[in-house]
């Protein structure tokens, strides 16, 4: 019997008295019932019919000739299109960076937002480290839309772009959201093949070269968690690796977005001891999650990756953390579990709004650090 774990990520952090969320196949389910049912378990089912929802999200139409819309989730070829459109569209605002290719060989572009002028301040965005987190390179496409539509015209937007640039990347694993889109809905891993193995992908963020393989991250490729062969086997994560690495002297936050459970973390993951700038982290964390609250009342839990979920190594934000970069975040968005990764196209503008307001926030206060 296969149990696909939403939240958390594997059986492993399962604790008691919280949530879990997993997916069973309709051959399995009345057994599981009868489990749950004799250890007095309380339980919903959130999806009677999970290829239904996986169609209803899609808002009805899936008609893959419509164009690029950032109210509705965008397959593969649209993305990469809009990112080449979206730098001709801008171009004294808007450049598209190659940084590498992914293990199936797709040119992986950043787009750099700002306007051009001597050294400047600069924040790495990342969206879709994990393939079935679809609202995640939604939000990076709506802060693009959100940055070309409003510099000139919003003050404080203006004033960001002025005096920083943004290092976007939509779609971190291409491969995979190409497979959850035509193959796998609720894949997660990147697709690179493993020696010795018939199971396909590394969880790219336990791929860091941040205490790799030790704490929750599996050696296993079968697994969801699996970290990979070596710190930065994947070609996904070496080529955002290889670029920060260049980029040290002038990146100051590194912002990450995942889905779901509505939180911002922030590091360390791979260790329940607190950062030289804790408190800070803190502080910035909650203003961030009070920005989101403003506007529609969303609550958004804040913390360190450790205490707040559980344990894990090799994710991205302890990288860049260690790395230099004392402003790293996390961010999971909406929702809590009522619709899990398929969130439904009605709930993209929303979500992208709110966190837009705590990437501004966030924004700002690197904006006014003085050293
Ligand atoms: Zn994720």
């Amino acid at each position: 019997m296969h149990i696909e774990f939403w939240y958390p990520d594997t059986a492993m952090h399962i604790v008691n008295q919280t949530e879990v969320d997993f997916l069973v196949d309709a051959d399995h389910w009345k057994i599981v019932k009868t489990l749950m049912d004799e250890n007095n378990l309380n339980y919903e089912i959130i999806f009677q019919n999970l290829q239904e929802d996986i169609e209803k999200q899609l808002a009805g139409d899936k008609n893959s000739t419509d164009k690029h819309s950032y109210t509705k989730y965008n397959e593969w070829h649209k993305i990469s299109a809009w990112i080449a459109r979206i730098a001709k569209k801008n171009p004294k605002l808007v450049s598209r960076i190659h940084i590498g290719n992914t293990f199936e060989n797709r040119p992986m572009y950043l787009l750099k937002v700002g306007k051009p002028s001597g050294l400047k301040k600069a924040i790495f965005m990342d969206c879709g480290i994990h393939a079935r987190e679809w609202i995640s390179p939604s939000f990076c496409q709506w802060f693009l839309k959100e940055a070309t539509e409003t510099y000139g015209k919003d003050k404080n937007m203006t004033d960001i772009l002025d005096n920083m640039n943004f290092y976007v990347l939509p779609v971190f694993n291409i491969d995979g959201y190409i497979w959850s889109w035509t193959q796998n809905r609720l894949w997660r891993k990147n697709r690179s093949t493993i020696s010795n193995s018939s199971c396909v992908g590394v969880d790219l963020n336990r791929n860091f070269n941040v205490a790799w393989g030790t704490i929750d991250a599996s050696k296993k490729p079968c697994d969801e968690t699996y970290c990979g062969s070596s710190a930065e086997s994947e070609p996904e994560t070496r080529a955002v690796a290889t670029f920060i690495r260049k980029q040290l002297s002038s990146i100051k936050a590194y912002l990450t977005m995942h889905s779901y459970s509505q939180m911002i973390l922030f590091p360390y993951g791979y260790s329940y001891e607190k950062t030289m700038n804790h408190e800070e982290l803190n502080e910035i964390a909650k203003g961030a999650v009070e920005a989101i609250e403003s506007l529609y009342g969303k609550k958004y839990r804040h913390g360190t990756s450790a205490a707040t979920i559980y344990p894990s190594s090799g994710c991205s934000d302890d990288w860049t953390y260690n790395q230099g970069i004392k402003y790293s975040f996390t961010f999971e968005l909406r929702d809590k579990g009522k619709h899990g990764f398929l969130l439904p196209e009605s709930e993209i503008k929303p979500t992208c709004e709110e966190i837009m307001l705590a990437v501004k926030f966030i924004a700002n206060y690197i904006l006014n650090l003085t050293d």
